[in-house]
C-alpha cells in the first residue's frame, strides 16, 4: 500500500475536519489519535474517503505509514499536551522529519520548541489555522512559521487544502520559527476587535434606538452588501435573525452576556505592549470581555450606581444616524487592522522575521474569520507600499478614515452623551486623532517627569538644556 504523504494526531473538532481535508483534496493521510476510539469512529464515518485515510492505533504504526521526511501535524489541545505528545513522538521519528503544531500556540512556545530540536535532526513548523470547523473542512487560512525547507515539502497539500480568494491559495510560509503563530494571533487580536466594534454597533441600535433583533439583523445584512462585507457581519446577520426553537424569540435575547476568551487576544495585547506598539482596539476588545465576564459585579453596580442619567436616546434623522454608524464601523475596523500590521511589523523587526505584510493580507481574505473585501484593499494599499509605517497613511485608507471621520465622531458622541459604552469606537477615534497630531501634549508629561524624576527631556529647538528650572522641586 502506497505511503501516506502527511500524518496528522488529534481527531478533535479541528484536526478531524483538517485529515478530511486533506483526503478529499487528493492526499494520502495517516491519521492518529490518543483516545483510539475517536480513530475508529472518524475512519467509521469518513465514507468514501476512506480509501485515502491510514487509521492507526499505534505511533510506531502511525510513522510507519508516512513517506519520509515525514510531515506530521499535531492538531491537539494548546499547551502542554503539546509537548508531551512531541515527547511521545519523538523516539520514532528520523532526521528532516517534521512536526507540525498547528494549534493555537503562544508563539513564543513555539519559538522554544523550535529551539529544542535545533541539535535533534528533527524540524518544527508552528502553523496558524483559522476558519473554524467549516474552515478546516472546506478550505481554511494558513500561516506557516518556520524552515523555509520545512515548508517547501508541505506546500503541495497545504495549498491544496487551504481556502482560495479569486484562485489565489490562503496559505504562505512567512518566516522562521514562531512567525506563523504569531501571525495567527494578531489575527485573533484583530478578530477580538472586530467583534466588539460590531457588539458596540449593535449596543446603540439595541438600547439607543430601541430596535429588535431581527430589525437589527437587516441592518446587518444591508451592510454587508456594501463597504462592510464580511464574514463577521454576515454571520452577526444571521445570528441575529436566529430565533430560539423552544420559546420562539430571538435567540440573541437570551444569551448570557458573558464573552469567554482562551488567550490569543490577551496574547496580541501583551505582545504588543511589550513592543511599545499601540493596539488599543485591541486591547478595548479584551478589557471588554474581561469586564463582560463580571455579570455579577456589573448587576451590583447598576444597582449602586444605575443607568446613566441621560434621558431619551435622540437622533435627527435615523436613515443618516444608521449611515454614520455603518461608516463608523468602518472608520474604527480601519483602526483596528491599521494597528494589527504595525504590531506585526514592530515584531518583524524584534525577531528577524521579514514578515511579508502583502502576504498576510492576502492570505487572510478568505478561510479565516476575519476575512472580508476589505482585506484585498489592504492586499493592495501593503503591495504598493510594503514599508509603510502605518495603513492609515497610505493614499486609499487615508482617504477612507477621512471620509468617516465626521461619521466617527457623531456616533462616538451620541454614545457618550446617551450612557452607551462604546470602548473600542472611542479608542479608534482617540488613536486616529492622536496620530495625526504633530504636536501633541506629552511636553508636559516629559516636564513632570524631569520635575519630579530628574528625567530630562529633549527641546524643540535643539538646545542642550536637558532640566528644567524646577528649583527645589528637582528629586532624586
Ligand atoms: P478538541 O477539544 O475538539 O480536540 C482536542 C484534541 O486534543 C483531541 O483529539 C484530544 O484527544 C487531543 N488531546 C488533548 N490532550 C491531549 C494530550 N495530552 N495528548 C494528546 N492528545 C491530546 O479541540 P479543537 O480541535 O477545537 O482544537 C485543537 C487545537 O486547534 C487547539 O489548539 C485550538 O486552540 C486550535 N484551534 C481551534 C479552533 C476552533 O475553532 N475550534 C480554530 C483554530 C484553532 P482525545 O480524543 O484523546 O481527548
Amino acid at each position: 500500500m502506497a505511503q501516506a504523504e502527511i500524518g496528522l494526531i488529534g481527531l478533535g473538532v479541528m484536526g478531524s475536519n483538517l485529515a478530511l481535508n486533506i483526503a478529499e483534496k487528493g492526499n494520502r493521510i495517516a491519521v492518529f489519535n490518543r483516545t483510539v476510539e475517536a480513530t475508529r469512529k472518524f475512519y467509521a464515518d469518513a465514507g468514501e474517503l476512506q480509501s485515502q485515510i491510514v487509521p492507526c492505533e499505534t505511533i510506531e504504526e502511525f510513522v510507519a505509514a508516512i513517506r519520509p521526511p515525514r510531515p506530521i501535524i499535531i492538531m491537539i489541545k494548546a499547551g502542554e499536551a503539546v509537548d508531551q505528545q512531541m515527547e511521545l513522538l519523538k523516539p520514532y521519528l528520523e532526521t528532516n522529519d517534521i512536526m507540525i503544531d498547528a494549534g493555537n500556540a503562544n508563539f513564543r512556545d513555539t519559538m522554544r520548541r523550535f529551539d529544542n530540536l535545533k541539535d535533534s535532526g528533527l524540524t518544527f513548523i508552528g502553523m496558524g489555522v483559522s476558519g473554524g470547523e467549516e474552515g478546516a473542512r472546506h478550505g481554511p487560512s494558513i500561516m506557516v512559521g518556520g524552515r523555509q525547507e520545512s515548508w517547501k515539502r508541505v506546500e503541495k497539500v497545504l495549498t491544496s487544502i487551504a481556502a482560495k480568494f479569486d484562485g489565489v491559495p490562503c496559505v504562505d510560509w512567512l518566516g522562521e520559527n514562531g512567525a506563523g503563530h504569531f501571525v495567527k494571533t494578531i489575527h485573533n487580536g484583530i478578530e477580538y476587535a472586530d467583534m466588539q466594534m460590531i457588539a458596540e454597533i449593535y449596543g446603540i441600535l439595541r438600547d439607543g434606538l430601541k430596535m429588535g433583533a431581527t430589525e437589527i439583523g437587516e441592518v446587518f445584512g444591508e451592510w454587508n452588501r456594501g463597504r462592510l462585507n464580511s464574514y463577521l457581519i454576515e454571520i452577526t446577520e444571521k445570528v441575529l435573525k436566529a430565533a430560539d426553537p423552544i420559546t420562539g424569540r430571538p435567540i440573541v435575547d437570551l444569551i448570557l452576556d458573558k464573552a469567554g476568551q482562551k488567550g490569543t487576544g490577551k496574547w496580541s495585547v501583551i505582545e504588543a505592549q511589550n513592543m511599545g506598539v499601540p493596539a488599543t482596539g485591541i486591547e478595548a476588545a479584551v478589557a471588554a470581555r474581561s469586564i463582560s465576564s463580571m455579570k455579577d459585579e456589573r448587576e451590583a453596580a447598576e444597582k449602586v450606581l444605575g443607568l446613566p442619567n441621560v434621558g431619551e436616546f435622540r437622533v435627527a434623522d435615523k436613515a443618516a444616524f444608521l449611515k454614520d454608524l455603518e461608516s463608523a464601523l468602518l472608520a474604527s475596523k480601519i483602526g483596528a487592522y491599521a494597528q494589527g500590521f504595525a504590531v506585526m511589523s514592530a515584531a518583524s523587526r524584534e525577531f528577524n522575521w521579514n514578515l511579508p505584510m502583502p502576504t498576510i493580507a492576502k492570505i487572510w481574505r478568505a478561510g479565516c474569520i476575519i476575512r472580508s473585501q476589505f482585506l484585498d484593499e489592504i492586499t493592495t494599499a501593503f503591495t504598493k507600499d510594503p514599508d509603510v509605517a502605518n495603513l492609515i497613511v497610505t493614499p486609499a485608507f487615508a482617504r477612507m478614515v477621512k471620509e468617516s471621520d465626521g461619521a466617527l465622531r457623531r456616533v462616538v458622541s451620541a454614545a457618550a452623551l446617551g450612557g452607551l459604552p462604546v470602548p473600542a469606537l472611542a479608542s479608534a477615534l482617540g488613536y486616529f486623532d492622536s496620530y495625526r497630531r504633530g504636536r501633541g501634549t506629552a511636553n508636559l508629561i516629559q516636564a513632570q517627569r524631569d520635575f519630579f524624576g530628574a528625567h530630562g527631556f529633549d527641546r524643540i529647538d535643539g538646545e542642550d538644556a536637558h532640566h528644567g528650572p524646577w528649583g527645589s522641586g528637582l528629586s532624586a
